[in-house]
């Protein structure tokens, strides 16, 4: 049986996090607050993971003196709208091979799962734009948002779908384009394929079983960065099954 496939949201199904820091600053302007989240600036709070926990960082290390009078889980609400009309007018797209790869799944009968610390509404948001309103449904688990306490790089979201989906860490594959992403997925002890984005590109992704440009599709190969894939061009379930006995072959004697 291949393996399950669990897919991180923000830059790995679809560069989402330009339209994020967009929704904050728009959202910081209409509550009148002086701030603007400039690319540099958004690229080290992304160090944080969860939209509220970013907002709760970033005001206790820059703007200390409106600790007291700024209501983050309200502001954080009104950059969630924000940010789901923008999706839902059709701001985004999935990145290459995310759609094959789906498609594929489901004609093998392969279960996939999301496992992110965006906002559920966040990420319905997205599959319906994306994948049409059966998208969401297309998902066995959903895990996202605050259904678990602890956030990424804590492994505990990946630990909860995990345990929804019924199937070992080892049976499963799980997709990131993060650092943080990459080590909530290795603490949960699932073998992870990274495609760097916008604001990844930089990271550390030692530990990945194979670090691509992206899913890859027929007419545009990914280019491979590090681990398993070199050759391949496109990650398929079968690629993904013959990646996946590799690293069981190196855990059994
Ligand atoms: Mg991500």
């Amino acid at each position: 049986m291949p393996p399950a496939l669990i897919f991180d949201v923000d830059g790995t199904l679809a560069e989402t996090e330009e339209l994020h820091r967009q929704a904050f600053n728009q959202t910081f302007a209409a509550a009148g607050l002086p701030w603007h989240w400039d690319r540099a600036l958004y690229r080290r709070l992304l160090a944080v993971a969860g939209g509220k926990e970013r907002l709760a960082a970033f005001v206790a290390a820059q703007a200390p003196e409106r600790a007291g009078e700024v209501d983050i889980p309200a502001l954080h609400a009104a950059k969630t709208a924000r940010y789901t009309q923008m999706i839902a007018a059709g701001a985004v797209t999935l990145r290459p091979g995310i759609a094959r790869l789906l498609a594929e799944a489901r004609q093998a009968g392969v279960p996939v799962a999301i496992a992110t610390t965006t906002s559920l509404p966040n990420v319905e948001a997205l599959l319906r734009a994306t994948l049409g309103e059966a998208g969401p449904g297309a998902f066995a688990v959903i895990g996202a948002g605050d259904v678990v306490p602890a956030k990424k790089p804590a492994p505990d979201i990946y630990a909860h779908v995990l345990r929804r989906l019924a199937i070992p860490a080892s049976a499963c594959i799980a997709f990131e384009d993060s650092t943080i992403g990459l080590a909530a997925a290795r603490a949960a002890g699932i073998p992870t394929v990274v495609t760097p984005s916008l604001y990844t590109d930089e990271d550390d992704f030692t530990g990945a079983l194979a670090v691509v440009s992206d899913l890859g599709d027929p007419q545009a190969p990914y280019r491979h960065l590090a681990g398993a894939g070199a050759g391949d061009g496109m990650v398929t379930i079968d690629t993904l099954a013959r990646w996946s006995a590799a690293v069981e072959g190196r855990r059994s004697p």
